[in-house]
């Protein structure tokens, strides 16, 4: 990891403007620059750079950060990786890269390796005559030359030891093929030999156009192994964590907001060809959440385009429906009984189309799924289809849709919703509309205190004027918690850079809604220093007036008890606070005029 020190040094050689700049243009509004949001899609601009903290915030998707959070999510990278471009950028050496420099080393000569065998593949599947078989396969499939150079399909041949012969002759190490799978020991291990056998060759690919690992799909019918085989997992290959096609789908995935997920690797590759772009695969496995956790960060709808009677839709429909309460849109395209995309892409773009337009969210495509495999003309099919219905619709979020489901199940079963209600009590779902608690709005944020905290870092000058402020005047536990932490920070030479990063989120929240307040609010008149006085008037006029309210409501309560000394005392401080009050409104008043 890099140190520290380092990552400050980044931090104070790129501003987050620079960093903002090279990839979306600013314009400057007020104290802050505002862009059209690289992350949504939008027509007026919501993304917000305030250059003081080194943050963003965009007020339509919400996202937020500084520069490290902004690389990785529009490179779409780890941290460590926008951390080594952020570095490379501000011509800051990071110490650990010399130290990791073997790691790295290794894994890129695993890369190169797979790459090497991808290449084999491929010319092997244009040229060789043992790749005829595999040839007609992908004629068979109508896959353009294009698209099999663009996947680099290949083919790898009926054989023992054509990859293992080509790699080790090339330099490449046994012990090197075997740690990423392409070889294997035979039970005795005396021998070694090619994993993948008879088999058309897709190599998966990582965002960055790394070869991964490959993806074999079996020719002959008398294949060992199954239909599908991938690579094993290794350090370059894990396959719950990869899409086939990302790499090519990513930049229309962006653009779209939207991603769609095939079954088939072929899928992917022929609705490449008729001009669908956003489109990956999960490689033979269930959708899994770090899968869907790749296309979150670019997509908001998911449309899932399975052949409906295969085995992985049900599993895929399951974990979709977990992404639809993490807020995603999962939408599920009907295909045609027994259709892949792949077939249906065929019969025209327009069925397609319209297919697509006419998707149904999760819940709808499982109700009708429920709909259509019950005999709702006979009493058993339809008490049966009730009963699954409701187990449907009971884990809903909200009781709005809940209703509105079961509404339409009562129409489309043709019994009362009374009826069908008094089912849903069994299903435990009248307990959970009951018991679900109410979510608290959190306290709004006072005005005049986020309007102190939008002038002293619209005005950094104004820090060293925080020692004529008291915490207490704070009302919001919170934004007092600011308060202190800017003016202990400003002591000690404000270094805005890091304070943001160091203060918990819902600090840093309350900072971030600060210094772009500005928004709908008209540039102001006044000089920065007048702003400054009014202000500081105001927060400690609305401190005593509460200081006020609560000495009133002690002196009634001690008028009731006989104990008179501390009534004495609430009563003179009582008039010292009336006193500073209706100074500060004098003052106030004479500002003004
Ligand atoms: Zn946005």
């Amino acid at each position: 990891m890099a140190t520290k020190a380092e990552i400050e040094a980044i931090k104070s050689r790129l501003s987050i403007v620079d960093v903002v700049q090279s990839y979306v243009p600013l314009r400057k509004a007020g104290k802050n620059l505002q862009a059209l949001c690289p992350f949504h899609s939008e027509k007026s601009p919501s993304f917000m750079v305030n250059p003081t903290l080194n943050i963003y915030k965009c007020f339509g998707c919400g996202e937020s950060g500084d520069i490290f959070s902004f690389v990785q999510k529009i490179e779409n990278c780890s941290f460590g990786e926008a951390l080594e471009l952020l570095a490379s950028k501000a011509g800051i050496h990071l110490s650990y890269q010399k130290k990791d420099q073997a790691a790295d080393d290794r894994r890129a000569q695993l890369f190169s390796l797979n790459k090497a065998a991808a290449e084999l593949f491929h010319s092997l599947l244009l040229q060789s005559p043992s790749g005829q078989k595999a040839r007609e396969y992908v004629q068979k499939r109508a896959i353009s030359p294009e698209m099999q150079k663009q996947f680099l399909l290949g083919y790898a041949p009926d054989s023992w030891d054509t990859l293992l012969r080509h790699c080790t002759q090339k330099g490449y190490s046994l012990s090197t093929l075997e740690q990423i799978g392409l070889v294997v020991k035979s039970e005795s291990g005396e021998r070694h030999y090619d994993r993948f056998r008879d088999r058309l060759m897709f190599p998966v690919f990582d965002q960055r156009d790394r070869v991964c690992g490959f993806s074999g799909r079996a020719l002959s019918e008398d294949h060992s192994g199954g239909k599908y085989i991938n690579s094993p997992e290794s350090e370059l290959f894990h396959k719950s964590e990869l899409l086939y096609g990302l790499n090519f789908a990513q930049g229309a995935i962006r653009l779209e907001g939207e991603a769609i997920l095939v079954e088939g690797n072929v899928d992917v590759i022929t609705l490449h060809q008729a001009g669908i772009a956003s489109v990956v695969a999960p490689l033979g496995t269930a959708l899994t959440t770090s899968q869907l956790r790749l296309v979150k960060r670019q997509a908001t709808r998911i449309f899932l385009a399975f052949d409906g009677d295969s085995a992985g839709m049900k599993a895929t429909v399951r974990s979709l429906a977990l992404a639809e309460n993490e807020g995603l849109d999962v939408r599920i395209i009907q295909l045609p009984e027994g259709k892949d995309p792949d077939a249906f892409v065929r019969e025209g773009l327009d069925l397609w189309t319209q297919a697509k337009s006419s998707a149904l969210p999760v819940i709808e495509y499982q109700l009708e799924t429920v709909y259509r495999s019950h005999d709702l003309t006979s009493s058993l099919g339809k008490s049966n289809a009730a009963a699954a219905v409701l187990s449907l619709i009971a884990p809903l979020g909200s009781p709005v849709s809940r209703m509105f489901y079961l509404e339409k199940a009562a129409r489309r079963l043709s019994t009362p919703l009374e009826t069908l209600m008094e089912g849903s009590g069994k299903t435990g779902m009248v307990q959970s509309v009951q018991s679900r608690p109410s979510v608290k709005p959190a306290s709004p944020a006072d005005p005049t205190e986020i309007e102190f905290l939008r002038l002293v870092l619209a005005h950094p000058y104004l820090l060293k004027r925080l020692s004529d402020v008291e915490s207490s005047w704070f009302d919001l536990v919170d934004t007092r918690a600011v308060f202190d932490a800017l003016r202990s920070e400003a002591l000690q030479g404000f270094k805005s850079e890091d304070f943001y990063a160091k203060l918990p989120r819902i600090q840093q929240d309350i900072l971030a809604g600060a210094v772009f307040a500005w928004q709908g609010s008209r540039e102001s008149e006044l000089s920065a220093d007048e702003e400054y006085a009014a202000v500081v008037n105001r927060l400690e006029f609305k401190a005593i007036r509460r200081e006020l309210q609560k000495v009133e409501k002690a002196v009634q309560d001690s008028e009731a008890d006989d104990d008179t000394r501390p009534l004495t005392d609430l009563l003179n401080h009582q008039q010292s606070l009336k006193i500073r009050l209706s100074k500060l409104d004098h003052m106030a008043e004479e500002k003004e005029n």
